[in-house]
């Protein structure tokens, strides 16, 4: 689904990415891991055209993100067609940036109908049944003010999937929870991979990496320092950054 070769990306004078290589295949968990600073939410940002690559070849479901090319020249997309690429990727942040002023429906229906033009009796009643897969069909009429984080995360996750993605992104999704609301969070997203989701998640939470990624990959720098899979990455690192790194974080 995902498919990256030799990404850089730059902001001024610092190279945040530094050659990247990646490969997401369909139904994959990819979690990303690593130092704060070392590129991971740069990358997620660029798999959606969020940020503008400087060098290298980014193509998600076979499709070349944010450039057509011609010959060997690449123009960039005009917006609409990158909102058009991006329709089919959910994102999901570590704020959750909800409408204030909208219900937990109204929410999960605006994209649907907004973007994609749907009948609104039928995005409602779609938006019903992701809520109730959330685990949040009880508050589907509460505005996010109303709602715990960890709720108001689970309702944006059942945003990002009303508009059906092809692959979800997030972004430390749990980590401006407090402690106690985590586990619903992620509880929702282990479902999630085994319905069959492809997934790229950046995240601290171990437990989670070793339990559901199917891929570790391991970033400082702006390099990829090591990647498998996380019985191998997690267990059994080979080079010192990603031990000395797990030394601190587990
Ligand atoms: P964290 O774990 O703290 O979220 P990260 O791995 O997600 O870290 P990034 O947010 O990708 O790291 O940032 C990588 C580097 O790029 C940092 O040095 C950051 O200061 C820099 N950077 C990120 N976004 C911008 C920007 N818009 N302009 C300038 N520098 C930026
Ligand atoms: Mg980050």
């Amino acid at each position: 689904v995902v498919s990256a070769q030799r990404i850089c990306k730059s902001f001024g004078r610092v190279e945040v990415l530094k050659g990247i290589d990646l490969e997401v295949h369909e139904r994959e968990v990819l979690c990303l891991i690593g130092p704060s600073g070392s590129g991971k939410s740069t990358l997620l940002r660029c798999i959606n055209h969020l940020e503008k690559i400087d060098a290298g070849r980014l193509y998600v479901d076979g499709e070349l993100v944010g450039y057509r090319q011609r010959g060997d020249k690449l123009h960039e997309l005009r917006e609409k067609e990158i909102a058009l690429q991006r329709k089919d990727i959910g994102m999901v942040f570590q704020r959750f940036n909800l409408f204030p002023h909208m219900t937990a429906v109204e929410n999960v229906m605006e994209a649907p109908v907004q973007v994609r033009r749907e009948p609104k009796a039928q995005a409602r009643q779609r938006a019903l049944e992701l809520l109730e897969r959330v685990g949040l069909g009880d508050k589907a009429f509460n505005y996010p003010g109303q709602l715990s984080g960890g709720q108001q995360q689970r309702v944006a996750i059942a945003r990002a999937l009303a508009m059906q993605p092809k692959l979800m992104l997030f972004d430390e999704p749990t980590s401006a929870l407090d402690p106690e609301l985590v586990g619903d969070v992620l509880g929702v997203m282990k479902q999630l991979a085994k319905d069959g989701m492809t997934m790229v998640v950046v995240t601290h939470e171990m437990q989670f990496a070793r339990e559901v990624a199917d891929t570790v990959l391991f970033m400082d720098g702006g390099v990829v320092v090591e990647k498998g899979p996380p019985e191998q990455v997690i267990g059994n690192p080979q080079h010192e950054r990603t031990k000395s790194f797990l030394a601190r974080v587990l």
